[in-house]
């Protein structure tokens, strides 16, 4: 008799309660199940699900607003608490649910604070560290103001504000001025430098408004027009910036509060907005306004514009790693169906830039980091080290977590017995089979396939399958975005929406016929 077939789906996230773009994937999942038992084979479906996210941190806050609390006054440890209670009890909802659709799924079986989960992802860090792929290093990321965390591209919904512009004029010693049009005046005392576009005449340095302070006037190639240099909130100007050897000045906290002293300090970004356009009136250094269309990038979750901050975090870059994955596509280690897939899945692989995978997420897994109070050394280790290595001092744990991803793409190695069981994602792979939403092919897949073939020479799966897009809100209409499905009539909208029932019965046959 064959070995069971393990089916694992991407992990998916049940605080606040499933999205119904999660349900499709679950429904796909049962659907292709139930044709493999079908035909008479035992299969084995074990669900991600995520937790410590920026959505469990979210639902905290919610309910502690409405007792009139908030997360400093509660402390970190009740929080954590609060957080697994929430997901806990949004978990067994969500199984009740689909228990009602006629799924019955387990999702305790997949949770990602299980903890072997916890010690392969810790043990996944250190290893990455000890090979000299993962770093720490001074970068600007994207910062959410409002959930006090680094967000991560996925969770950054890119969109449009519009904004004031204004011309700022900058006096020049031979009495002429150099205009430059700035919409976050606010950020102005965080500038280093005017960069201008090559061909203007050289100047040596112009004085800031406000500030009283003199900053150089550099060349920038890729500049249209000239802008003020502020490297503190900005990856391009921060590069700029290090190249003429000028040290960023910091104005915004992850709050979004100003922090560069002067008269700004303690205001929020706007407030400061606002007060530094009226300080730029009375010295006479700003011109008048247009409207612009900005572009902007907001928190996914709570909707907050994000913050592009200068931070110290921990970066892994993925381009290498994700090709690992797309040679084991190509040599068909790893097969992808339906096979159009499997192109999407090569050339998509490769092109991710680093993944910054420290968080500040209060209720996620705890990076594996410590740093000694006496030399400032960084200890890396799985279990938390007594005292510093290099001057015996007393080491800190960070209070930095994990990225739920990271933690969510290291999980199928756990699943397998990683990293007890060195060899058990490479002997498990034969027979399992992953499934995700188109857009879980390079969010999931490659990630999960390249770690697995990096940290122990195998992807933790031999098949990809991807389910057909479905739009349900399209089938949904007054269903809020994000808004829980909890219906049977959700089913029925899911199988006229398009859940290729053929598809299902095809892929089925094809993963039983490997
Ligand atoms: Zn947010
Ligand atoms: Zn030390």
């Amino acid at each position: 008799m064959a070995d069971p077939l393990r089916v694992l789906t991407s992990p998916v996230r049940v605080t606040g309660g499933l999205s119904l773009a999660q349900l499709v994937t679950l429904v796909s999942a049962d659907a292709v199940l139930g044709h493999a038992r079908a035909a008479g084979r035992t299969v084995e479906w074990i669900a991600g699900v995520l937790t410590g996210d920026l959505a469990s941190q979210l639902a905290v806050e919610r309910e502690l607003a409405r007792e009139g609390l908030d997360r400093a006054a509660l402390g970190r440890d009740d929080f954590v608490d609060r957080a697994r209670a929430i997901e806990e009890a949004d978990r067994i909802a969500a199984t009740e649910m689909l228990g009602r659709l006629g799924i019955d799924l387990d999702l305790a079986s997949g949770a990602l604070d299980a903890d072997a989960v916890a010690v392969a992802a810790r043990t996944a860090f250190v290893r990455l560290y000890e090979a000299g792929l993962l770093t720490r290093g001074e970068r600007v990321v994207n910062t959410c103001p409002r959930c006090a965390t680094v967000v991560d591209d996925v969770d950054a919904a890119a969109g449009t504000a519009t904004a004031d512009a204004y011309t700022v004029r900058l006096p020049l010693a031979t009495g002429a001025t150099l205009d430059v049009e700035v919409t976050a005046v606010e950020l102005l005392g965080g500038a280093v430098a005017v960069a201008v576009p090559p061909g203007n005449v050289p100047l040596d340095a112009v004085e800031i408004p406000t500030t009283g302070r003199a900053v150089p006037v550099i060349t920038d190639e890729d500049r249209a027009e000239a802008a003020f240099v502020t490297p503190a909130h900005d990856g391009a100007d921060l590069e700029l910036a290090r190249r003429h050897g000028l040290a960023p000045i910091m104005v915004l906290d992850g709050a979004g509060t100003v922090v560069e002293p002067g008269p700004l300090e303690g205001q929020g970004r706007y407030a400061a907005r606002a007060t530094a356009i009226d300080l730029l009136a009375a010295e006479g250094a700003i011109g008048t306004a247009r409207t612009v269309e900005e572009s902007v990038l907001r928190c996914r979750r709570c909707g907050t514009v994000l913050v592009p901050r200068l931070g110290r975090h921990w970066f892994l870059p993925m381009a290498d790693l994700e090709v690992l994955a797309a040679d084991a596509v190509r040599q068909d280690v790893v097969s992808v169906l339906p096979p159009p897939w499997s192109d999407e899945l090569v050339a998509a692989a490769g092109q991710r830039g680093d993944w910054c995978l420290s968080h500040q997420v209060w209720a996620g897994q705890p990076v594996p980091v410590a740093t000694c109070l006496d030399c400032g050394q960084a200890a890396v280790s799985v279990e938390p080290a007594g005292s510093c290595g290099k001057c015996m001092g007393t080491l800190v744990p960070d209070d930095d977590v994990l990225d739920a991803r990271f933690v969510g793409a290291v999980w199928p190695l756990a699943l397998a017995g990683w990293p007890a069981d060195e060899d058990g994602p490479a002997l498990l792979a034969p027979t399992t089979v992953l499934l995700v939403a188109p857009t879980g092919l390079v969010l999931w897949a490659v990630r999960m396939a390249a770690l697995g073939l990096r940290l122990c020479g195998a992807a933790p799966f031999a098949c990809v399958t991807v389910h057909p897009a479905v739009d349900p809100f399209m089938y949904l209409e007054g269903v809020p975005e994000g808004g829980g499905p909890d219906d049977t009539a959700v089913h029925d909208a899911l199988v006229t929406a398009g859940l290729d029932l053929d598809w299902a019965a095809a892929t089925a046959a094809a993963i039983l016929a490997r």
